[in-house]
């Protein structure tokens, strides 16, 4: 008897080590349905940090909500005693700032805001308002210290672009830190992973058609370990206005929406910070730019796709990218 007891015991035990049904959770925060799904005995520990931390970026990182850091300091124009988060994830927007020329650019704001992108009161600015807005509108003029930030005048802060990586990077953590050794993040379709999947395959992780992004997609990347997946694209939120389409990525160079024939952008990497920041900044750079910039980073890749339904793919990417054979997609050639 006590024999079969053990036996049952060791049993239970196996099944529950071994088991391979993930803890699933899904939370609405930064304007998105995020979902974390993550496998083994320490899932369920890990998901409940996980979701601690998106709640506490949400509401430091908002450029809506007036309780957060970031309305503060768009408010104030100067802010001292900053969280940490905030000001690694400004430091970060810096960074890629200064890496691609300018075209990620968080001081932003208030153009988007003419826009009407943030609160989704679109129309398309009076060009002279356009003009004016973008005179404050230069992320090197933002000063950032242990002291605190301050802003020039009329400067605001908007970290859209990079906000999600970030916090894919900060969950991703918290689930290691928890001992999870395989998770999945899918923050509004940016996907974050953590090691590989839990037999040791790799994660397959779908790109959206840009031509109809409810539907089928129309290529996959396999990924081995822990990476980020992100997608930049225009059609993630738009307004048309007399026959014309505006979306919300903006060259900080004209305060008008990217137009160079890219239609979305998709880059893998180690930091979803880095992943997110680029694909916002190479769609705003273009097809050509996009690629010299990216041979110049080892470690980040990217899916470009253009309004023809050409789609150009890094070397490092080729052999773990395939089309699903949807239609109205080629693949050209990178060299
Ligand atoms: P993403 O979806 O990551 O490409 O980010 C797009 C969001 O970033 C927009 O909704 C704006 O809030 C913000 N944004 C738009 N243009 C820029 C820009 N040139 N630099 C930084 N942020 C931008
Ligand atoms: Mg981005």
């Amino acid at each position: 008897m006590k024999r079969l007891f053990s036996l049952l015991l060791a049993i239970t035990l196996l099944t529950a080590c071994s088991s391979s049904e993930p803890d699933k959770r899904t939370i609405l925060a930064m304007d998105t349905v995020i979902s974390i799904t993550a496998y083994g005995r320490a899932a369920q520990g890990g998901i409940e940090s996980a979701e601690s931390v998106i709640r506490e970026l949400d509401s430091l990182l908002s450029v809506t909500d007036e309780e957060s850091e970031i309305f503060a300091i768009n408010r104030g124009g100067r802010a001292a005693d900053l969280s940490e988060h905030s000001i690694s994830i400004i430091r970060k927007a810096l960074e890629l700032g200064e890496m691609t020329g300018g075209a990620l650019d968080i001081t932003i704001y208030p153009v988007v805001r003419a826009w009407g992108f943030t609160v989704g009161e679109y129309s398309v600015p009076d060009s002279e308002l356009i003009y004016s807005l973008l005179e404050n509108v230069d992320y090197s003029k933002i000063v950032l210290d242990d002291a605190g930030i301050s802003l020039p005048d009329g400067a605001m802060l908007d970290l859209g672009a990079i906000a999600k990586g970030y916090t894919g990077d900060t969950a991703a953590d918290a689930l290691r830190e928890a001992g999870v050794k395989s998770a999945l993040l899918d923050l509004g379709g940016n996907i974050q992973t953590v090691g590989a999947k839990p037999d040791g395959s790799s994660w397959r992780v779908a790109v959206n058609d840009p031509f109809d992004p409810q539907g089928e997609p129309f290529g996959v990347i396999e990924l081995d370990g822990s990476a980020a997946v992100i997608t930049s694209g225009g059609y993630e939120r738009f307004f048309e206005q007399d026959g014309k389409t505006y979306w919300h990525i903006i060259d900080p160079h004209t305060g008008y929406p990217a137009d160079n024939g890219l239609v979305s952008v998709t880059v893998t990497g180690e930091s979803g910070a880095v992943c997110d920041g680029l694909s916002t900044a190479l769609f705003i750079m273009g097809r050509d730019a996009a690629l010299e910039l990216l041979d110049s980073l080892p470690g980040y890749e990217a899916l470009l796709v253009e309004k023809d339904g050409s789609v150009t793919v890094t070397k490092g990417l080729l052999s773990s990218f395939s089309l699903t054979g949807k239609e109205g997609f080629t693949l050209v050639d990178t060299i």
